[in-house]
């Protein structure tokens, strides 16, 4: 088969743009078709949780996010009446010490620029009506509507993937027949408005109210406006409104527009604040479900984002997610299309990306439900316990690394590789940062910008004695010699002075401090693999050099090949 296109990606919205631009990051133009006309200009996903701007970081557009963002840096929290305190959600172990918000479509501009400075222009106005999937490639069929005269022409294109980032309510799940299991809230709404809010409260930090009958969040956006969220039972004589609804790209659909005055009745009414609200951005209400796909993955299609999950907004972690699954995809998808990477490699998308949204529909499940009608005595008890509770460093933490989503780890990939020698973090979880001095020209690095450029990462380690320099050279030059330019080895060396032998390579680190040592659990000689998306890959000590390179082989479609 001619290919018009290597990956033709489907949905340009937060989680297809994030796509293309790991795609383009990774070597690989694709095509993007979207059937909208352009970005909706609303502000629906507004966190940014901190790993999300890990990832953005590494995709380019982090920078331009932080500019325009305000920061989340403190949750004060009113439950069943009573301020029982404050969630602290500034200076996490990042380089990105806090949630921002900023709206959903400020962050699709961001991307769509960068894509569009990568040499991708979106097809807009070019919707996807069917596909058929062959083991040799894809072939789709789109409708391209012509903007001004609004008629309509058929187009086809081939392409050796397809990637459904849709929406939920994808083509390519359900043509590939995947379930989409799960339920909707009934008897329950969320009403939301941006808008300008004048109160008794203080400026610069966010508020959530747990009451009886819903919980209410007021999230300060950048510029003056607040986001009010409110969740309550239904109106039983809601009627629908459908344009409403695919607006939000909601999969239930939502009933009548609130008024500024409901969410100024509802405001006062939960947190017992008067308050006036002007100048509304936003207005809208709408329900929503729970359900995820049973594959992410058949063949040459994938899905991600809203395609292949949606659930309750509590906490903010949909886009994210979505954009999440992209950048796990992207570097998979692109290193198998240039022949890189062996094309099993993509079966670990389904089997690292599937039980993080099985475990975020759980949990956002479980947490939206525990919040919900409360009993008297759940209610006395948050009270009574609120207060020590999110006092305790512990509780803190968790809840820290749950929203931020600095916990979620790949522990089952068919890509790890743990042959133990250190004690830090294990394959399938966040490669930890730390700083260093090249040894070349006494400058600082961290690994965040080592890895920063594409392609995989080999940390070598001589132990803390450098009781290994020579087989760490040798490895690292074994690795250069097989994988070339996949794979950017970097030996580190504890002691001050590099040895004699090793040149002025910038592949050697002075580690003199043992921070790096430290993070990583290192005494003796030990290898750690990055993987492109930092997650770690294996580790194992250098005298298991053989079950690494046996490892890489599985992984690499052609050793040598760059
Ligand atoms: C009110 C509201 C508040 C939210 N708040 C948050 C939050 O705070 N944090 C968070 O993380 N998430 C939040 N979400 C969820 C978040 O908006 C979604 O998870 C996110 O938009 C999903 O991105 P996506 O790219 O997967 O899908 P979408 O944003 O739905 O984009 C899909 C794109 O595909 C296009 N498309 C659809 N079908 C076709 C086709 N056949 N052919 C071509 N193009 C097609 C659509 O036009 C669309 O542009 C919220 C959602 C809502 C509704």
């Amino acid at each position: 088969m001619d290919f018009d296109t290597d990956v033709l990606v489907l949905g340009a919205g937060p989680v297809g743009t994030t796509l293309g631009n790991e795609l383009v990051r990774h070597g690989i133009k694709p095509r993007i078709v979207d059937r909208a006309p352009s970005i909706r200009e609303v502000s629906k996903a507004m966190i940014l949780h901190v790993r999300t701007q890990e990832v953005l970081d590494k995709v380019g557009v982090a920078s331009r996010l932080v500019s325009e963002a305000q920061p989340l840096t403190e949750v004060v929290v009113h439950a069943y009446g009573k301020h029982i305190g404050s969630w602290d959600l500034d200076d996490i172990d990042s380089d990105y010490k806090h949630p921002l918000i900023i709206g959903q479509n400020k962050t699709q501009h961001a991307l769509l620029d960068l894509l569009n400075a990568g040499g991708v222009d979106v097809q807009w106005n070019t919707e996807a009506m069917s596909f058929e999937m062959t083991p040799d490639g894809v072939t789709t069929t789109l409708k391209v509507t012509d903007p001004v005269t609004h008629s309509t022409r058929e187009d086809i294109v081939r392409s050796r993937y397809i990637c459904g980032c849709e929406g939920s309510n994808s083509l390519v799940r359900r043509s590939l027949n995947f379930t989409f299991e799960g339920d909707r809230y009934t008897g329950e709404q969320f009403i939301q408005a941006d808008c300008r809010i004048r109160w008794a409260l203080p400026k610069g930090r966010s508020y959530l109210f747990l009451t009886a009958v819903g919980y209410m969040m007021v999230i300060e956006f950048p510029n003056d406006v607040v986001r009010i969220f409110i969740s309550l039972p239904d109106t039983p004589n809601a009627a629908g409104a459908k344009e409403a609804a695919a607006q939000l790209g909601a999969v239930e659909s939502t009933t009548e527009e609130p008024t500024l005055e409901d969410i100024r009745h509802h405001l006062t009414e939960l947190s017992g604040f008067a308050c006036e609200l002007s100048d509304p951005i936003w207005l809208a209400r709408y329900r929503t479900s729970h359900r995820y796909a049973n594959h992410f993955s058949q063949g040459r299609a994938f899905i991600a984002g809203d395609a292949g999950h949606v659930h309750v907004p509590i906490g903010g972690q949909g886009m994210n997610t979505g954009i999440q699954d992209a950048f796990n995809l992207g570097w998979k998808l692109a290193g198998v299309a240039k022949g890189e990477l062996k094309p099993s490699v993509l079966e670990s998308y389904h089997a690292e990306r599937h039980p993080v949204a099985e475990s975020l529909i759980k949990g956002t499940n479980l947490a939206y439900t525990g919040i919900l009608h409360p009993s008297e005595a759940r209610q006395h008890a948050a009270r009574l316990f609120g207060p020590f509770l999110i006092r305790n460093e512990r509780v803190q933490d968790f809840m820290r690394n749950t929203l931020e989503e600095l916990k979620i780890f790949y522990p089952s990939s068919p890509l790890n590789l743990d042959l133990g020698g250190a004690t830090g973090p294990r394959p399938g979880e966040r490669v930890l940062d730390t700083t260093m001095v090249r040894a070349s020209d006494k400058s600082t690095v961290t690994i965040n910008r080592l890895t920063r450029s594409p392609g995989w990462t080999l940390l070598i380690f001589g132990g803390r004695d450098d009781m290994a320099l020579d087989e760490a050279f040798a490895l690292s030059a074994d690795v250069t010699g097989r994988f070339g330019k996949l794979m950017t080895p970097y030996v580190i060396v504890a002691d001050k002075i590099a040895p004699e032998s090793a040149g002025g390579s910038d592949h050697i680190l002075l580690d003199t401090l043992h921070l790096a040592h430290e993070r990583y659990g290192v005494t003796t000689p030990v290898f750690y693999l990055l993987r492109p998306d930092t997650y770690i890959g294996a580790r194992g000590p250098l005298s298991a050099r053989a079950g690494l390179l046996a490892h890489l082989e599985t992984i690499f479609a052609e050793a040598g090949s760059n």
